[in-house]
């Protein structure tokens, strides 16, 4: 919350300051809505309903005069015939854990989220739901820097697990309790993000969450936010030897505070094991697992590697901020959440850690570094793919020579394929799940490990960190990266950024022609495809020596050191991108085995068979 207000104040000074050179660069002054919740839950465990009470205070930061706010009620997508039901039976491939599934669903497994009353600082405010979404039409426009109360009761019933939320999961878990509050939309640079919930990609408000849940007293909770009254409730939270309060009529009354925050989730089950274990820089790990004794023991080994992967985060990306983070059994496979993650806990041990791996680098790559997932997906996803299997490589032991090999094969499937959508498309809006999928995970995450080729490894790592510290706790967008890479590096890299993500242009070059005579060798190159690269072209000589040729391109109006200690370079003129073909000579009087271009294979060059050129 400090850290935030300060960031705003910095702003306006520099607002009011430079007011004139922002009027001519167009927006330059970063700004970002807060709202404070004050939520209070009462469950129903047996009729899996609850009534809910929320107090909402929101701040307008933004520079606009608002007459509408945008709720989103995210439990109304399951319902037969709601647009997440309809999209999942007509898309070409169907999220199998969702198919038809809402379709059959009944008036008591549905979910809802009811409004039964809402106001604006104290008076009645007329709204009108339309699926998940809720618009509100307000008394009284919020001004620039105003603030505005609403206060919303509603009742709510938890629909049987489909996807991410839900009650009574395939493992036995009671309640996940995901997207299960009347959440204010996003607004920012780029207007409302009233977006329909059909399944995918979430863009939350920064803010402070205050929240009580009252349920039965069988029930242990995990979720965001730290437990202000643990000695009340006992289930693990209070310190060993410590008894807790008797419940009142059979019920206790869990209250979190969560700092800092844009989303807040929990999950309950009568039958959670509850662990902690230290965690680095004093950060608490909570493990919540079903007393299950086929799956005690996996649990048990993952505190430790979680503890590792976290510390492996903090120094490759930068310090977790939060006090505490737990690893909740629950959901339909693996999210993220703020300060938690819901995972599906009956796994190989393996796949338990590579789960764990993925989800804690949201932390980062979502939680902290709050992008647009509905506009960006590939960032959240992308860059927490690429460090979780970095991570992975060095937790588990891995050492494989490209922890992203694997990223690197579904995107060239998908480049070859024809069926290949630019990653500026909406998440919601691709025509495949496959296409959203390897664009968002695989390609996203090719994206940097490509930039390490292009900029060098080393600044590729100090890109990543200092993107983090630049832009903790606000909505940076793909340009935020991107300008980051440039300052840390000293390159131009708008066009890389406007080719792998704003089209499908494909990266291909080969070598096209080579001529020996009177010991000079003349290597002709070829850029095939349309997307252009700065070339890696390795040289083997017939009598065992080695040799690295570097082209930079032009366009990026630079050098990037030289990857590798252990090999002579030499640098050639660079090579402008408009022309096709590019030829230099090699005249030192050597045998030449056989030329390879980029042998790291980080330039995902979509045929490479042309990358490699062997003597006769
Ligand atoms: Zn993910």
């Amino acid at each position: 919350m400090n850290y935030i207000y300060k960031g705003f104040l910095i702003a306006l000074v520099f607002c009011s300051l430079s007011i004139s050179s922002v009027v001519a660069q167009g927006n330059n002054c970063y700004w970002q809505q807060e709202v404070d919740y004050k939520m209070e839950v009462q469950m129903d465990v047996h009729k899996h309903q609850f009534k809910g009470k929320q107090e909402l205070k929101y701040t307008n930061n933004s520079p606009d005069t608002l007459k509408k706010v945008f709720y989103h009620l995210y439990f109304n997508a399951f319902q037969p015939g709601s647009e997440m039901d309809v999209r999942s039976r007509t898309i070409e491939d169907p999220d199998r854990r969702v198919g038809d599934r809402i379709s059959k669903l009944s008036p008591d497994e549905i979910g809802y989220i009811q409004p039964t009353l809402l106001t604006q600082n104290g008076a009645r405010v007329p709204y009108t739901i339309k699926g998940t979404v809720m618009e509100v039409r307000l008394n009284s426009p919020i001004l620039p820097g105003e603030i505005t109360v609403f206060n919303m009761e509603w009742d709510a019933q938890v629909p049987l697990q489909i996807r991410r939320s839900g009650r009574d999961n395939k493992e036995g878990v009671a309640f996940t309790m995901t997207q299960w509050y009347p959440k204010l939309a996003e607004y920012d640079f780029e207007g409302w993000h009233a977006d329909p919930y059909i399944g995918r990609e979430f863009y939350g408000v920064w803010g402070n969450y205050d929240v009580t849940i009252t349920i039965d007293e069988a029930y242990t909770i995990g979720g965001t936010g730290y437990l202000q009254n643990p000695a009340a409730v006992g289930h693990g939270y209070t310190v060993p030897g410590q008894k807790s309060m008797p419940p009142v009529k059979g019920k206790y009354t869990w209250h979190f505070l969560a700092p800092d925050v844009h989303d807040f989730a929990w999950a309950a089950d009568p039958n959670y094991i509850h662990d902690t274990y230290p965690g680095p820089n004093g950060v608490t790990l909570h493990f919540f697992y079903k007393d299950n004794p086929e799956i005690a023991e996996n649990w048990k080994k993952l505190q430790p590697k979680t503890a590792a992967l976290m510390e492996f985060f903090n120094e490759h990306v930068g310090p977790y901020p939060y006090e505490q983070y737990s690893v909740i059994q629950g959901g339909d496979g693996g999210m993220e959440y703020a300060m938690c993650t819901m995972i599906t806990g009956e796994r190989k041990f393996g796949s338990l850690v590579g789960v764990t791996a993925h989800e804690l680098a949201h932390s980062w790559f979502q939680f902290v570094l709050a992008t647009n997932e509905s506009k960006h997906p590939w960032i959240d996803e992308g860059f927490t793919t690429y460090i979780s299997d970095e991570a992975m490589n060095y937790v588990m032991d891995e050492n494989k020579s490209n922890p992203h090999s694997g990223s690197y094969r579904s995107y060239l499937f998908m480049a070859t394929s024809g069926k290949e959508e630019p990653m500026t498309t909406h998440a919601d809006r691709y025509a495949s799940n496959r296409a959203y999928g390897v664009n968002a995970y695989s390609k996203g995450s090719v994206f940097l490990t490509q930039l390490g080729y292009i900029i060098g490894p080393e600044d590729l790592g100090k890109t990543i960190k200092r993107f983090y510290s630049d832009f903790k706790f606000t909505h940076p967008t793909p340009n935020d990266f991107i300008r980051t890479a440039e300052k840390v590096s000293g390159f131009e890299l708008d066009w890389y950024l406007t080719d792998w993500a704003k089209t499908t242009n494909t990266v291909d070059y080969g070598i096209k022609n080579v001529e020996s005579q009177e010991g000079k060798v003349e290597v002709t190159l070829e850029r095939i495809g349309p997307m252009p690269m700065p070339i890696d072209l390795y040289v083997s000589y017939e009598d065992g020596t080695q040799e690295l040729f570097y082209i930079p391109l032009r366009m990026m109006w630079g050098q990037k050191p030289n990857p590798f200690t252990n090999l002579e370079r030499t640098v050639l003129e660079d090579w402008a991108w408009a022309y096709p073909t590019y030829t230099f000579e090699i005249n030192n009087g050597k045998k030449i085995k056989n030329l390879v271009i980029d042998a790291s294979r980080r330039m995902a060059d979509i045929n490479p068979e042309n990358n490699i050129w062997e003597v006769e």
